[in-house]
């Protein structure tokens, strides 16, 4: 695999950028694998990639129906944070979050982890309670959680509406100091870079439509008339929520029996308010930081 470091830049620079070697290569299929993974988003991809460095296990494919990361893992929220409050999710969440704090070495790809912080708003007591709750439970797991007063928010997130008329009053937040966001699509490509060094064969534009049973055991995939046979299967391919629920929407409307309301959940770190709010603030904040940054544009 060829490294990525500043010298290979100014190497490549000098050479007009025309030595770069692919990231990772588009190999033929193989008529049988020890492991094919279906699917190839960050969790087909990571599969693939700790199969391969963690167990030795390289015989692998990842079929892909599209392009790699071009699922759920290229238009999510790009939050990362283990903000759990049950046992097993934080320390799940919390191992997570630890491996992506040093991915970028590990992978030598630039994942753009920026741990900037996440903030999740109370607007009622209820609320608030709920947040120190949450904060409380992670901290018993060893994880870090603050609470911020009003005044604590106002100075880490000055813009969102604080003003007295505003439609969701910001009584309190909560604050995860080592959660951030990263670029979501170079997840995939780091993972598919490493796991093509170590031998997986990725093969894209190959839709998985059917599986061969033997005996009740998974013996083959089916793609497009061909026929890949393997030891093992793994599905990593996914059906979105937003997918989901936009099916649910068009059916329910086209019957005009009911009255379906979309609510928007968008985060505010998404697109062009990710340079201007500097920690990450979920949903229940973001109408609020929404709001007053339309004004500011007025
Ligand atoms: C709007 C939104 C916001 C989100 N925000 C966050 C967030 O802030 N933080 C967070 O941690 N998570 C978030 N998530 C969840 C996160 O994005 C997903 O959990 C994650 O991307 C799932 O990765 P995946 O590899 O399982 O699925 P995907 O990335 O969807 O990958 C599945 C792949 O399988 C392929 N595939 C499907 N069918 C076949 C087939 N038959 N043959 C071959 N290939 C096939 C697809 O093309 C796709 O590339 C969000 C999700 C959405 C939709």
């Amino acid at each position: 695999m060829q490294r990525y470091s500043f010298f290979s830049l100014v190497r490549n620079a000098i050479g007009h950028h025309e030595g770069w070697q692919e990231a990772w290569r588009s190999p033929p299929p193989k008529p049988s694998y020890s492991v094919v993974i279906v699917g190839g988003g960050g969790h087909g991809l990571a599969t693939a990639y700790y199969l391969a460095k963690e167990h030795g296990i390289t015989n692998v494919a990842v079929l892909e129906k599209g392009w790699l990361g071009g699922g759920n893992t290229a238009r999510n929220t790009t939050h990362v944070r283990s903000d759990y409050i049950l046992d097993d999710n934080a320390h799940f969440y919390e191992a997570s979050l630890k491996l992506w704090e040093g991915l970028s070495t590990e992978l030598n790809y630039n994942v753009m982890f920026s741990q900037r912080g996440m903030i999740r708003t109370a607007n009622f007591d209820a609320q608030t309670q709920a947040l120190l709750r949450r904060g409380n439970g992670m901290r018993v797991n060893g994880i870090d959680a603050v609470f911020l007063s009003r005044e604590e928010v106002r100075r880490l997130a000055p813009a969102l509406d604080f003003s007295a008329t505003a439609r969701f009053p910001i009584t309190g937040a909560f604050f995860q100091p080592r959660a951030g966001n990263a670029r979501h699509d170079a997840i995939a490509w780091g993972f598919a870079r490493g796991a093509d060094s170590r031998g997986v064969d990725i093969i894209q534009n190959c839709e998985v439509t059917g599986f061969r049973i033997k005996l009740g055991a998974v013996t083959g995939v089916g793609s497009a008339g061909n026929e890949c046979r393997f030891q093992r299967a793994c599905g990593a391919a996914r059906i979105s929520g937003s997918g989901r629920i936009g099916g649910l929407y068009r059916a329910l409307s086209a019957r005009r029996r009911f009255s379906v309301r979309g609510r928007p959940t968008q985060a505010s770190t998404a697109g062009s308010a990710r340079g201007r709010i500097r920690p990450a603030i979920p949903e229940e904040a973001a109408p609020a930081a929404r709001r007053s940054m339309r004004r500011d544009r007025q």
